[in-house]
């Protein structure tokens, strides 16, 4: 019985782990779950999953679940402190990392720490700590297995080829709702309008990260980290049909690539059980209907989000943090509709050319760092 603990379990990647748990009760429980306020659901989720802890974030949350599941054998804990609880819990095996942000920092290195493997999607970890969560990996003999579809991809059509017969990694992308809009129209874009992705189903801030192509960026960034190549070996492709999640071209010049049908739980199924695979259902390509798959170059002048992935990338140390913090807090203002959609990469670029840049910066300066953009768009907007 492989036992599992997640960090964002009410959420969209957090729901579907548990789906898989759903269908391979015989080998998979659940021992731990957190997210942030969602009480309900949380409730829902330890009366069908017995776990042993439960964590909310937030203090009144935890508060309200404690009282709702006092017929529970579960201990309610809340913050960061309940999310370092869990991550080392001796009763886990495997820390399935489904929150969003840096919160997701401390919990995933402290769990490498106590030996458990990492089933993980919170990529903006490694865009920010990769530096630190990958060689520790290492040193612990850890794995790191990639929920996020295009890493998982790439991990698929590696297995276990060295890093060094990588030419290039190729990362495809939908291109996003607003595929081939210019500037002009882009500046008309309305929170409902971003929040439609052609081909995925995905928590909030994803959706908008994907239309802005600034998603691609992170998985860029999250690439370098998880494969061990250099920035120009990762080459960003457009095709819109999102049925080949990534692939990997090699030394002579051969390219595998993973294909399926747009589904989070094949990634999520995977990791639980690497270097196993399990029978999954009503998830095949019918290449009949499917008819084409097309390719494009991504047009990095108007989406230039993803070209400033690859300068903080480029430029290392506490830029790609900055990157990725710039990002979130314009996203979130962006969906609070006190900026504009155009403003989301605006503020990207002025939170890098601001920021003076720290060498191999430590989960303390990753923070600080953090805190810095935050304050410095506090002051712009
Ligand atoms: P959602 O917004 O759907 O879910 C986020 C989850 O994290 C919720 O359970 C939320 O709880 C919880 N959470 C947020 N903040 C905290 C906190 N401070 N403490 C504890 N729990 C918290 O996000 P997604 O599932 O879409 O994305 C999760 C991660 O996976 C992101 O890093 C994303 O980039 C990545 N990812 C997602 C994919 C997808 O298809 N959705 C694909 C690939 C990667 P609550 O519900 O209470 O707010």
């Amino acid at each position: 019985m492989k036992k599992i603990a997640i960090l964002g379990s009410t959420g969209s990647i957090g729901t579907q782990t548990l789906e898989i748990v759903r269908s391979n009760r015989e080998e998979l429980e659940v021992a731990a779950l957190a997210a942030n306020s969602n009480v309900t659901l949380m409730e829902a989720q330890i009366r069908e999953f017995h776990p042993r802890i439960a964590v909310m974030w937030s203090a009144e949350a935890a508060a309200q679940l404690r009282v709702r599941v006092s017929d529970c054998q579960v201990r309610v804990l809340q913050g960061m402190e309940g999310l370092l609880e869990i991550a080392v819990m001796p009763q886990a095996q495997v820390l399935v990392t489904a929150i969003v942000g840096m919160i997701g920092i401390r919990p995933t290195i402290e769990a490498i720490k106590a030996g458990k493997d990492i089933a993980l999607a919170n990529k903006e970890t490694l865009v920010c700590a990769g530096h630190i969560i990958m060689p520790l990996a290492r040193e612990r003999g850890i794995s790191i297995l990639p929920v996020d579809s295009e890493h998982s991809a790439i991990f698929q059509s590696l297995n276990g080829e060295p890093a060094g017969r990588i030419s290039r990694i190729l990362l495809t992308a939908s291109g996003g709702p607003f595929r081939g809009w210019n500037r002009e129209r882009l500046a008309g874009v309305q929170v409902e309008d971003a929040l439609k992705h052609p081909n995925w189903a995905m928590g909030r801030k994803i959706t908008i990260d994907s239309s802005t192509l600034v998603n691609k960026g992170l998985e860029v960034m999250e690439a370098k980290w998880l494969f061990g190549v250099e920035p120009s070996q990762i080459q960003v492709v457009v095709h819109p049909q999102s049925i080949i999640h990534s692939m990997v071209e090699y030394i002579d010049g051969a390219v595998i690539a993973q294909l399926g049908v747009p589904d989070m739980k094949l990634p999520i199924q995977y990791a639980l059980f690497y270097p196993d695979r399990r029978k999954m259902e009503n998830n095949r390509v019918d290449f009949y209907k499917l008819g084409g798959v097309t390719f494009e170059e991504p047009d990095m002048e108007t989406f230039y989000g993803l070209k400033l992935a690859y300068q903080a990338l480029e430029r290392g140390g506490s830029l790609p943090t900055v990157y990725n913090a710039a990002n979130e807090r314009a996203v979130a203002l962006f969906l609070e509709r006190r900026i504009g959609y155009l403003q989301i990469p605006e503020l990207i670029q002025r939170c890098m050319e601001h920021h003076t840049a720290v060498e191999h910066p430590d989960v303390e300066e990753i923070l600080a760092a953090e805190q810095s953009v935050y304050d410095y768009i506090k002051g712009l907007v």
